[in-house]
């Protein structure tokens, strides 16, 4: 539809002016058919549902783990970190930068216990040692599990107030120690949804975790956290239930 239409008529009589003068109509048409607003390029980059959550345990590590966000901020990508209790002594700038460039931050324990070996009262201890050195270098906050080596028993879980996070994905990259390999162990088994098993203790790891963001983004693939990545599936995820994935729980003996 081409409407005519005298603007400047218009704003003459809104303005009480007298007359109105020759003037070229302005085509409006270009206004009635412009489409809907563009999509954001940040929403249109991302294939949906094309979404994983890169984990790394056994940090934080000084120049690893520095090497890794810096790599991780370039890219625009979030991970989840399962740090050690015993190892934030002297690294809480780089907890700190987990937190404020967008990171999960979660529990490995404090000194990398089998928790399922414990006595009730120290398997808790080894949980609550770590979230109080967390609090105190970031804040309160909820701070899931990984029980080491994804030790837990049914019992003992039963105990564990927060989500447990196990993996879907693991390169073994703490055995292969080698980049390549770690690599095309991710990439031969990824699909979307999953959690990806790392380690930032490792230099090889570092670069693999680096080379696989750059694969997968150039495949569509997004890195959120493992909490947005429950959320963007819709899952409400349970205290006591250890998730290999959101949409897959893992039995516990
Ligand atoms: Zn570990």
């Amino acid at each position: 539809m081409r409407r005519k239409i005298c603007v400047v008529c218009l704003i003459g009589l809104l303005l009480g002016a007298a007359g109105c003068g020759e003037v070229t109509e302005p085509d409006l048409s270009a206004y009635e058919t412009a489409g809907p607003a563009q999509i954001p390029a940040e929403q249109e980059s991302g294939e949906a549902g094309k979404y994983v959550a890169l984990t790394f345990d056994d940090g934080p590590r000084g120049d690893t783990t520095a090497r890794l966000l810096d790599g991780l901020k370039e890219r625009g990508a979030k991970a989840t970190f399962f740090v050690i209790g015993e190892q934030i002594a002297g690294n809480e700038e780089l907890i700190k930068r987990m937190a404020e460039e967008g990171h999960q931050i979660g529990n490995h324990t404090y000194s990398h216990a089998r928790l399922n070996s414990l006595d009730q009262d120290r398997m808790l201890e080894e949980i609550h040692k770590t979230e109080v050195l967390l609090g105190e270098a970031v804040g309160e906050r909820s701070v899931w599990l990984r029980p080491p080596y994804g030790f837990i028993g049914k019992d003992r879980a039963a105990l564990v107030k927060t989500p447990m996070i196990y993996w879907s994905v693991d390169p073994k990259d703490w055995k292969l120690l080698d980049t390549g390999k770690v690599i095309d162990a991710v990439l031969r088994d990824v699909e979307p949804g999953d959690i990806i098993l790392l380690h930032d203790f490792y230099a090889t790891s570092v670069d693999a975790a680096l080379a696989i963001v750059d694969t997968l983004q150039a495949q569509g693939y997004r890195f959120v956290t493992v909490e947005e990545l429950f959320r963007l599936q819709g899952i409400e995820p349970k205290a006591g239930v250890l998730y290999a994935r959101p949409d897959k729980a893992r039995e516990m003996k």
